[in-house]
């Protein structure tokens, strides 16, 4: 293997996961110079270079090494992976942090008009697709024989066009499969974002940059979903009050000046506030409710 002492990662150039993937660079801290061919851009802050892409190139740029890190749809990698396990080569990267964007699902759907049975429903049909081997593999382990259909692209018009009976297709709002007469029947596979890496682990300087990286990442999604929430509270509806957040350990309490039944009350809580939670807290005896977005954290 080649000693490098910069990291290189790789991302998607222009696409869906472009803009969330170049910020969560950001965020960890990476800016990078823009070369004029966009395609290989120089990192200023940290010893690590952007390699921008098309996504489905970015598991073999893994694979043969001219890449150590990747930002691609679980789908994609997936999709991949089962490739080169069907031709018999070793798996060569790996999937080692779900991102948290990007989120899609890959469905089977079927003319609204078509009845569904349950998987068998697909016995003797063509069914098109960009992912055969994932369809290949759901097939397999439904036990369920059917003709796939490979397509690269507008996978939704197949059936109208006399090309296949049934799809299996990325699907995020399901407005593409609506707009074309299908109803999406089943998920076969979930997808989003992740981080992807080489099997295996990077041995020269790489390795401490990578590992400074993949914490400031961890830190950024944590501060994603993180809520601080502040309140005021008499002493004995505290713990009531801090059970609806679920969140009871993290809690830090102090003293009001001059109101000695009640208390201040800072707390982290993953994940967005419903109204509901905040108006159940007040009735419980809370006021002074604030909730606030976290920029940064470092526990
Ligand atoms: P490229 O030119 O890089 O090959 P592409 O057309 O294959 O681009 P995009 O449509 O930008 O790719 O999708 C990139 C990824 O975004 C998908 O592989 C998938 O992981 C994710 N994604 C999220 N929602 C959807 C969706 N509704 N349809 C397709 N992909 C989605
Ligand atoms: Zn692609």
């Amino acid at each position: 293997m080649i000693n490098r002492d910069r990291l290189r990662i790789a991302a998607q150039k222009n696409g869906r996961l472009s803009d969330p993937a170049r910020d969560l660079m950001s965020r960890a801290g990476l800016s990078f110079r823009e070369s004029r061919d966009r395609l290989f851009c120089f990192g200023e802050t940290q010893p690590v270079d952007l390699l921008l892409v098309r996504d489905d190139d970015i598991p073999g740029l893994i694979a043969e090494g001219t890449c150590d890190l990747g930002i691609v749809g679980r789908n994609v990698l997936d999709e991949q992976r089962l490739e080169r396990a069907a031709k018999g080569l070793p798996p060569a990267f790996q999937e080692i942090r779900a991102l948290g964007f990007g989120r899609c699902r890959l469905s089977i759907a079927l003319p609204q008009d078509m009845p569904w049975e349950g998987p068998q429903t697909l016995a003797g049909l063509r069914i098109a697709t960009s992912y055969p081997a994932l369809l290949d593999d759901w097939l397999k382990q439904q036990g369920v024989r059917a003709d796939i259909v490979m397509l690269s692209g507008s996978v939704e018009i197949a059936p109208r066009l006399g090309k296949a009976e049934a799809i299996c297709d990325l699907v995020s709002t399901g407005g593409t499969l609506a707009a074309n007469q299908l109803r999406e029947v089943v998920v076969i596979h979930q997808s989003e974002a992740v981080l992807a890496a080489p099997v295996e682990a990077l041995q020269d300087e790489r390795a401490e940059i990578c590992d400074l990286l993949l914490r400031r990442m961890d830190g950024v999604m944590q501060v994603r979903e993180a809520r601080l929430v502040m309140f005021e509270s008499p002493r004995d509806a505290v713990s009531t009050v801090l059970a609806l957040l679920h969140e009871s350990e993290t809690a830090s309490c102090c003293a009001l000046d001059g109101q000695a039944d009640w208390l201040s009350v800072q707390v982290i809580r993953q994940g967005k506030l419903d109204w509901q939670t905040l108006e159940d807290m007040k009735r419980a005896g809370a006021r002074r409710l604030l909730v606030l977005p976290v920029e940064q954290m470092l526990p």
